[in-house]
C-alpha cells in the first residue's frame, strides 16, 4: 500500500481534532500534515472568561505543536492557494501536494463592512480584541455598555449573551452594577434563533433576571464613534458609552477562489460526509454552510450554527472516513448533527441545551436547568482541550465521555 498524505488546512478547533484522530488511526508511513498561520492556539470559548477577568490570556493559549499528537507534521504558514484539480496547496510560496484534503479555515471577521464599527467598538471575538477589552474594562466607571450582534451568520450565538451575563457578574462583584446599563442589540427576532423559540424564551428570562435588555430586529448600519452612537435600519440612533460588537463574519477568500464556496462565501457540503465537490476534499466547521431540515420561521431556511462543538464532531467524522479510505475499508461514519451549548450564567453556574439538528421536521432541543454541574463540565472541557496529548488528556477524555455519552454526544 503506497503511503498517502492527508493535508489539513487550519489548526483551530476542527483542524486539531481531525489531525489527532487521523494520526491515531493511520499507521506511520502515511503522512498527516497541518498548515496553520498562528504558532499559538487560543481557545475561543474561553474568550468571555478572559473579558470578565476570570482567565488571563496565557491561561487559554497553547503552542499549536503541543496540542498535536506526535507524528502530525505542522507547517506554520499562510495558505495562499488551493488547487483542487492538481491536488496541491500553496503555503507561503511552497507547494504542498496531497491525496486527501481537509479544509478547516474557519470564518474571518469583517468589521469594515459596517462604517465606524472597527474604530467605535471593542470585540471579544478575537484574541487581540478581547485582550484590549480586558484592559479597558477596569477604567469603566459607569454608563451604557451595548453589545451589538451585526449580521448572520456568526460564531457561537450564545457567546454575546454569556458575555453580557458575565459582565453583569463582574460589575456586581465590583459593587457598581447600579451604575452600568447593560443592553444587547441584535438583528435577530429573538436570542439564538437557530436554536428555536423555546431556547430564545429561556435566554430572555436569564437576561431579564439580570436586568439586561434585549432589543430584537435592530440591524446595525453604522457607528459614529465621535458621538458614541449606533445607527440601525429604520430605527432611531442609540447612544452608548462602551460598545462591544460581534462583527459580520465572512468565509476565507481562498474558498471562493478555489471554487468551493458559493455566492454566500461559505461552502455547501454533504451534511453527513462533509465532502465538498471534488473527490477527497472535505470542508468542516465554520467554513461550511450546512442546511438542516426544517425552519423556525416561514421562508427562513435553517443552517447549522457556527460552533466549535460541530467543528469537533465533523473533524472526527472526516478523519475516520479518510482513514478508512486510505486503509481500503468501507466507512459508514456520518456526522449526526448533535451538539450542545453551555452558557456560563455567573456564580459558578451554567445553563445548557443539547440539540439534534438533523431531527425532522425541526431540530430537537432539550433545555437543562441552570446548575453547578454544567459549569464544572465547561471548565473540565476547557482543561481537556488545553492539555497536550498524553495519559492525562486520555483520562480527562474518559471522564468527559461519560457525561457526553449520557447526552448522546461523542468526544
Ligand atoms: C467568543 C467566542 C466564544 C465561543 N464559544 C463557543 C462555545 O462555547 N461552544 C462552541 O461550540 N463554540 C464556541 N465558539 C465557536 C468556535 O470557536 C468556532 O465555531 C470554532 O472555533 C470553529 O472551528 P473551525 O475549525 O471551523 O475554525 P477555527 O477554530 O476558527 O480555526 C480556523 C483556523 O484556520 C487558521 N487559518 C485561517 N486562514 C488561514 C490561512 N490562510 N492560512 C493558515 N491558517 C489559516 C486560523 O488561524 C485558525 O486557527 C466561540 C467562538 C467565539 C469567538
Amino acid at each position: 500500500m503506497p503511503a498517502e498524505t492527508v493535508v489539513i488546512l487550519g489548526g483551530g478547533v476542527g483542524g486539531l481534532i481531525a489531525a489527532n484522530e487521523l494520526r491515531r488511526r493511520l499507521p506511520s508511513p502515511h503522512r498527516v500534515v497541518m498548515v496553520e498561520r498562528n504558532a499559538s492556539h487560543a481557545f475561543p470559548p474561553s474568550f468571555t472568561w478572559v473579558m470578565a477577568g476570570v482567565r488571563r490570556p496565557d491561561q487559554i493559549m497553547r503552542p499549536v505543536q503541543r496540542l498535536l499528537a506526535p507524528g502530525v507534521e505542522l507547517i506554520e504558514g499562510e495558505v495562499r492557494e488551493i488547487d483542487l484539480a492538481a491536488h496541491r496547496v500553496a503555503v507561503d510560496g511552497q507547494a504542498l501536494s496531497y491525496d486527501h484534503l481537509v479544509v478547516a479555515l474557519g470564518a474571518d471577521l469583517a468589521p469594515d463592512l459596517i462604517p465606524g464599527l472597527r474604530g467605535g467598538a471593542h470585540t471579544f471575538y478575537s484574541l487581540e480584541g478581547v485582550c484590549r477589552l480586558r484592559e479597558a474594562l477596569p477604567s469603566f466607571t459607569g454608563g451604557r455598555i451595548a453589545f451589538v450582534i451585526c449580521r448572520a451568520p456568526y460564531k457561537c450565538p450564545g457567546a454575546p449573551l454569556e458575555g453580557a451575563m458575565l459582565l453583569h457578574e463582574l460589575f456586581r462583584r465590583r459593587g457598581m452594577r447600579g451604575k452600568v446599563d447593560l443592553q444587547v442589540y441584535s438583528y435577530e427576532p429573538w436570542p439564538m434563533p437557530d436554536t428555536g423559540p423555546e431556547m430564545g424564551e429561556a435566554v430572555l428570562h436569564l437576561l431579564k433576571e439580570r436586568d439586561i435588555g434585549f432589543h430584537p430586529e435592530h440591524k446595525l448600519t453604522a457607528v459614529d464613534p465621535g458621538k458614541r452612537e449606533m445607527q440601525f435600519e429604520g430605527k432611531d440612533p442609540v447612544g452608548y458609552d462602551l460598545l462591544l460588537g460581534v462583527p459580520p463574519h465572512c468565509g476565507s477568500p481562498l474558498l471562493r477562489e478555489a471554487g468551493l464556496a458559493d455566492e454566500s462565501g461559505w461552502v455547501p457540503v454533504d451534511p453527513l460526509t462533509l465532502s465538498a465537490g471534488p473527490d477527497h476534499t472535505y470542508v468542516i466547521g465554520d467554513a461550511t454552510a450546512l442546511r438542516t431540515p426544517g425552519r423556525w420561521q416561514a421562508e427562513t431556511p435553517l443552517y447549522l450554527p457556527k460552533g466549535g462543538v460541530f467543528a469537533h464532531g465533523q473533524g472526527l467524522t472526516v478523519a475516520r472516513r479518510i482513514a478508512a479510505e486510505v486503509m481500503g475499508a468501507d466507512s459508514h461514519e456520518a456526522f449526526n448533527g448533535h451538539g450542545f451549548c453551555v452558557l456560563d450564567a455567573g456564580r459558578r453556574r451554567a445553563v445548557a441545551a443539547t440539540a439534534d439538528y438533523f431531527a425532522e421536521p425541526t431540530p430537537h432541543l432539550r433545555l437543562h436547568p441552570t446548575a453547578r454541574s454544567w459549569h464544572c463540565g465547561k471548565v473540565l472541557f476547557e482543561r481537556w482541550w488545553l492539555t497536550p496529548p498524553g495519559p492525562l488528556r486520555s483520562f480527562m477524555r474518559l471522564v468527559l465521555s461519560v457525561g457526553c455519552g449520557r447526552l448522546g454526544l461523542e468526544m
